[in-house]
């Protein structure tokens, strides 16, 4: 007998969480508190722009400040470096976010290290890795962040499942393993981690209460790869090309069809996680502000 799979919109949720902020942002207003983000968008990658726009437009509505540094494809590491040092310097900014990926010529790694930790609201620095590792997070990735207060808000419960996570980046995989794992009331879950090196991704997808994919890989996860019941999240962004007037199609990493009447829950793509990534960078913005509130 097939299930009705709930579809688990980020909208509403983010919706919530910018009416909380909006009264944090109040709060630093009257002491003369605008948080301010700095992003700085290396070269032409057409995703890329859509997303710094998305960002400033947020930025914007929620009566913050953003100011967008667009850089030319053949800046130099040490041209770079010295606009993060004047963005670190500014009081203007309180939180700076570096758009990935960058040009092949220069390292993202010593790019993010050169933000000051404090300023870093995309939570990549490795102090704010270490940190969210020792349970104890300053500014906690956007994307894993804004996934556990979607599942808050649908009631899916984490404490004792079996989460399966498909992809081990440093954006999304890893510190989402990190949160489940951890010992609170939006984690302790069993959590297992697959990537290219995993031999027979189904054995471990059939086996997980929840499944989280940031896999990159379009359609990568089919109904025969799940068991009944399970709460999807599809993290996954990928350009299909087609003939619409855009020329091309959004679709996650998981063959939406194929598992309606299987999976309990699934984020639709576009409109699952990817609001929620944006709403997590304000929500980080206003704390890297209310920090260095005298
Ligand atoms: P990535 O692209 O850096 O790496 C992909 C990961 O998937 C790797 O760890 C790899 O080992 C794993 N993988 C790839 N093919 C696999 C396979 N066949 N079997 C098992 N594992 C496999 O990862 P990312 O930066 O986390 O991005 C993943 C996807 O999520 C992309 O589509 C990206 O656009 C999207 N994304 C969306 C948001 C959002 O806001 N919704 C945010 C970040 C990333």
């Amino acid at each position: 007998m097939s299930l009705t799979t709930e579809i688990l919109y980020g909208k509403p949720v983010s919706l919530q969480l910018r009416q909380e902020l909006k009264n944090e942002i109040s709060n630093l207003s009257n002491l003369g508190i605008i948080p301010g983000l700095a992003v700085v968008l290396v070269g032409e990658d057409a995703a890329s722009q859509v997303y710094v726009r998305s960002k400033s437009r947020a930025f914007k509505k929620m009566a913050c400040f953003s100011e967008t540094f667009n850089l030319p494809e053949n800046t130099s590491e040490t041209e770079l470096c010295l606009l993060i040092d004047e963005l670190n310097a500014s009081s203007k900014f309180h939180g700076i976010l570096v758009q990935l990926p960058l040009p092949a010529h220069l390292d993202s790694k010593k790019i993010t290290r050169r933000i000051l930790s404090r300023k870093d609201v995309d939570g990549f620095h490795p102090l704010n890795v270490g940190l969210l590792l020792e349970g104890q997070p300053q500014f906690i990735s956007c994307t894993p962040h804004g996934i556990l207060k979607l599942m808050a808000y649908y009631g899916i419960k984490t404490n004792g499942k079996h989460a399966v996570i498909v992809g081990r980046s440093n954006i999304v995989g890893k510190p989402m393993f990190a949160l489940l794992a951890e010992k609170m009331e939006y984690g302790n879950s069993t959590v297992t981690i697959c990537h290219t090196g995993t031999v027979d991704l189904s054995r471990y997808t059939s086996m997980a209460d929840i499944l989280i994919v940031a896999s990159g890989m379009p359609g990568l996860i089919t109904g025969n790869m799940i068991s009944e019941g399970v709460h999807i999240i599809d993290v996954g962004i990928n350009r299909i090309k087609d003939n619409s007037e855009k020329g091309y199609r959004l679709v996650g990493d998981v063959d939406y069809e194929s598992i309606l009447g299987i999976a309990g829950s699934i984020t639709p793509v576009p409109g699952g996680v990817g609001p929620l990534t944006i709403t997590m960078l304000l929500y980080n913005t206003v704390l890297a502000a209310k920090n260095i509130r005298p």
